[in-house]
Formats: C-alpha cells, sequence, structure tokens
C-alpha cells in the first residue's frame, strides 16, 4: 500500500521515532507546526478511528497519554487533534493524532477560529441532532 506512514512503521521511510508500543508509535512530524510537533498513529492501516479495534484505540490513546506529559512540558499548553476523513482536513488517510505545543504567540486560535461562521440552531434542529447521535 502506497501510505507514508505505513512506510515509517516498516522502516522503509526513515522517522524520528520517540516511542513505540505492541499497537501504535509515534514520531516527530516532518513538517512541524510548532517545535515539538509529534504524531502517533496505529501500527495497522485504518483511515478512521472507529476502524480500529477497541484494543488498537486504546493502545493508540495510552501512547497520546503518555507522550501528552512530555510533549506539554515544552511551553505549558499543546493542541491535541485528529482530522477524522478527507473533508475534516486529512491528507494522509491512516489514522494519527497530532500533538502541537501552543503557546501564546504561535499564529492558531481556538477551534471557532477555523471555521467562518457559527451556527444559530432553532431548538427543533438541536433536538434533531441531539436524537441522531445519542446512545
Ligand atoms: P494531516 O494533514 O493528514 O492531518 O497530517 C499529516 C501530517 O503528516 C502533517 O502534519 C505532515 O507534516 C506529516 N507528514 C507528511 N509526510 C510525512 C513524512 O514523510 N514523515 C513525517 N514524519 N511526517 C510527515
Ligand atoms: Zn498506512
Amino acid at each position: 500500500m502506497d501510505c507514508i506512514f505505513c512506510k515509517i512503521i516498516s522502516k522503509q521511510v526513515p522517522a524520528k521515532i520517540l516511542n513505540e508500543t505492541s499497537h501504535s508509535i509515534c514520531f516527530l512530524d516532518a513538517f512541524p507546526l510548532t517545535n515539538g510537533h509529534v504524531l502517533v498513529i496505529p501500527k495497522n492501516h485504518h483511515k478512521k478511528i472507529q476502524d480500529m479495534s477497541s484494543a488498537e484505540n486504546s493502545d493508540l490513546f495510552s501512547l497520546v497519554h503518555t507522550m501528552m506529559s512530555k510533549v506539554d512540558s515544552l511551553t505549558g499548553s499543546t493542541l491535541l487533534a485528529i482530522h477524522n476523513g478527507e473533508n475534516a482536513g486529512q491528507e494522509v488517510p491512516h489514522v494519527h493524532v497530532h500533538l502541537i505545543p501552543r503557546s501564546k504567540s504561535d499564529s492558531a486560535g481556538p477551534v471557532h477560529s477555523m471555521f467562518n461562521t457559527s451556527l444559530k440552531l432553532s431548538d427543533s434542529e438541536i433536538e434533531k441532532y441531539y436524537n441522531l447521535l445519542k446512545i
């Protein structure tokens, strides 16, 4: 499969690997947005979070938890981001969690700054999505 992250896992492509567990690895992003930008990914190729097994999911977020302490110690604030699907901005179609150290002087803002508008929903629209999403 022509997947850059699968090639990193199989060592066909070099990467600065920081930590590894049975199902996941963490490495430095090659095009960092800030100093210390890392990625945590499952070793098996899955496009979306919900495609992973429960064991893979637990292992991935356990490694995120471990790495967060290290990454967060760089600036004291960290953006945790997953683009789950192409239309959500996912460029590499292999699940990956971004850990991006943030600081007051960086060029990013809060999550609402990613969008030009926010919705003003009616009560019936709120009820609709509540009913669609509740488990
Ligand atoms: P996305 O845009 O899909 O959310 O994130 C993909 C990330 O993978 C980007 O931050 C990009 O810099 C990183 N990336 C792309 N190619 C490589 C590579 O060959 N090596 C490493 N270490 N990171 C990569
Ligand atoms: Zn892959």
